[in-house]
């Protein structure tokens, strides 16, 4: 899962953990006949680029990235960072 910036349109090969940020997603396995579904915990990277516009999260099951949003006083908005497309 290291092995590459986890934004599609980047790709970026990880080379050092002190570029990027790393996230620890948890992930629920049921396998039949076996009770309590299993807990495991993957570890996704986004490069430096990617990581200062967008976080990982778990959508519909699926871990994607979002752009990060700003906290921003009332009444102000800004548009999600983009990240150029490589
Ligand atoms: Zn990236």
């Amino acid at each position: 899962m290291l092995s590459r910036c986890l934004n599609a349109s980047c790709g970026a090969p990880f080379h050092f953990l002190e570029e990027g940020r790393i996230f620890n997603i948890e992930h629920l396995v049921a396998t039949a006949g076996r009770g309590e579904p299993q807990r495991f915990v993957k570890q996704y990277w986004l490069c430096g680029l990617c990581s200062q516009g967008l976080k990982v999260v778990v959508e519909n099951g699926c871990v994607t990235t979002q752009p990060i949003h700003l906290e921003l006083p009332a009444g102000e908005t800004v548009e999600g960072t983009r990240v150029p497309v490589a």
